[in-house]
């Protein structure tokens, strides 16, 4: 069965622009998704990504990070992966209970190094290659830097 390629003129959701898109399935599942589906022009959707590009980064600078450097596109990934692996180090960060206070201390200066370690990559690229960076990874690198901390003689 050969596909057909269908041209449907759609709806931009924000600024009501006309413009055309094509659709590969079957014309009446097209027609379902020309109206169910929210549209928006390339304009818009333009716009909509550098408007969360300057929220997040305004969001990480609150937290001592800097705006990143490389394409607008490569800029604007990487700002939102850097995100999500600030929600991990807070997840991992929640969810550490310790026996005493001299434990709490130690984890928490090792926190403190780790994300001077991240503050320092302003890449856009770093984050993009470090994407997959997972909660366990991040808590072994924090285990590392509490073993580097000198040990507090009381
Ligand atoms: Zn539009």
């Amino acid at each position: 069965m050969t596909k057909e390629i269908y041209n449907y003129t759609v709806r931009c959701r924000t600024c009501r622009c006309k413009f055309e898109v094509q659709l590969f399935d079957t014309h009446e599942k097209n027609l379902f998704l020309v109206d169910k589906k929210v549209w928006f022009c390339e304009k818009c959707k333009k716009e909509y990504f550098e408007k969360q590009t300057r929220q997040l980064t305004d969001e990480h600078k609150n937290v001592g990070f800097q705006e990143l450097v490389g394409t607008e596109k490569t800029v604007s990934w990487a700002v939102k992966i850097r995100s999500e692996m600030l929600n991990k180090v807070k997840y991992l960060r929640d969810s550490l209970i310790f026996d005493n206070d001299e434990a709490r201390e130690k984890s928490e200066k090792a926190f403190t190094l780790f994300l001077e370690e991240w503050q320092a990559e302003t890449e856009a690229k770093w984050w993009i290659d470090h994407r997959n960076m997972n909660v366990r990874d991040i808590s072994k690198r924090i285990e590392e830097l509490k073993l580097t901390q000198p040990i507090q003689k009381g």
